[in-house]
């Protein structure tokens, strides 16, 4: 090889490792953690999933729990999102909970990632964001990641060739993988696999704190039959019921005539390791689980950039949907935006808990400061958020 070569080669090499370089950066910058304002003067404490589960304890999946201990008895509710870590509308939900919440009676803990692993990846092969964005009305940005539907392989690895979880949900061939999916896991192992253990740590904070309702947030694909429906467990379906009622009676009161599109499903016998047939069966909670529209979580969508995940504008959707093959999941040029996803979510979430105290009084759960539905449609993410440090 004479020198002319080896300068090339080498040259080479460097644009490799400088291309390599930069193009880590985006999977550097999705292990930062999310910076979530924490200065609602009602927040009592931020508790770790780790007190729940101690084998967590130092490991990615040890999520932040906000507690809003009001002194007065009452009625307990867990609000969470990112059971699945692109599921961005309830994530939002319950950062706009943390940051804006005040509880006047009973107590509410709330915790917006709670497979925290599944932040710190995205999907494979589909080209998607790590981030979205929000600029406020004082030039400050907020941040806010958007993961994964499975826990980092990074974290919890390899899948096994067959488990037969804590629910009895046999996970083997083209499933394998969902032994890292939360929503499979349920109701966990103390000592198992990651994930199983994040499990295991709600069930316990759902046993020890004797939370009353549950509420697990969403999103569904527009081809998803389920689409805007509370899942609830047989034990949840008065609530579920008495909460759409009464989220569209205040609809009407603002003289919204349609109301919300709401509907409400039982949870199925069989959905083994799903929060709200395993949790509902395994603890004393009422639990519920509901599903906005996001078409991210389709296979139809375009390329995943802030815009469709904020937007929710998807042309090849609503070309499916004028091809009348979608039913509850239809899409219009309106697309399905993020603060109405993340308002349907607020909605169902804050009328299961008013309807916790209406139908069992010494269970009220009082909560105020919560921006309405319309309050978040109309100012966005951009007027609600507040500026972190
Ligand atoms: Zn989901």
């Amino acid at each position: 090889m004479n020198a002319k070569q080896t300068t090339r080669n080498v040259l080479v090499l460097l644009i490799a490792l400088v291309l390599a370089f930069l193009a880590g950066q985006d999977f550097r910058d999705m292990q930062q953690p999310d910076k979530i304002y924490a200065e609602n003067p009602a927040l009592t404490r931020v508790a770790k999933l780790s007190e729940y589960n101690p084998n967590l304890k130092g490991t990615a999946g040890d999520t932040d729990i906000y507690v809003f201990d009001s002194g007065v008895p009452g009625g307990v509710a867990l609000v969470y999102g990112g059971t699945h870590a692109n599921e961005t509308a309830a994530v939002m939900n319950a950062i706009t909970y943390v940051e804006n919440v005040s509880v006047t009676q009973g107590k509410l803990f709330v915790m917006p990632q709670a497979n925290l692993s599944a932040f710190s990846a995205t999907l494979p092969l589909r080209a998607q964001m790590g981030h979205m964005t929000f600029t406020l009305a004082d030039g400050s940005v907020r941040t806010v990641r958007m993961g994964t539907r499975l826990a980092n392989p990074v974290h919890q690895w390899p899948d096994p060739n067959y488990r037969l979880n804590s629910s009895g949900r046999v996970l083997e061939h083209g499933e394998i993988a969902e032994i890292r999916n939360l929503n499979r896991n349920h109701p966990g192992m103390e000592d198992g696999y990651l994930v199983e253990m994040v499990c295991y740590g709600i069930r316990k904070l759902v046993e020890t704190e004797n939370v009353d309702v549950l509420y697990d947030g969403h999103e569904a694909s527009p081809e998803f039959r389920a689409v805007n429906f509370l899942i609830a467990h047989q034990r949840a379906m008065d609530l579920g019921s008495a909460a759409i009622l009464n989220a569209n009676l205040d609809a009407m009161m603002e003289g919204d005539m349609d109301g919300y599109p709401f509907k409400l499903d039982l949870s199925g016998a069989t959905s083994w390791g799903l929060s709200h047939r395993a949790l509902g069966d395994n603890t004393q909670a009422m639990a519920t689980l509901f599903e906005s529209l996001n078409p991210v979580m389709g296979f139809c969508h375009e390329k995943v950039t802030e815009a469709l995940v904020k937007d929710g504008i998807s042309p090849n959707y609503v070309h499916i949907t004028d091809l009348g093959l979608l039913g509850s999941g239809e899409l219009t040029d309106a697309g399905s935006p993020i603060e109405l996803r993340a308002g349907y979510h607020m909605e169902m979430s804050r009328h299961l808990i008013g309807a916790l105290g209406e139908l069992n009084p010494e269970k009220t759960l009082t909560i105020s400061g919560l921006p309405t539905f319309n309050d978040l449609v109309a100012n966005g993410f951009e007027g609600i958020l507040k500026p972190v440090k």
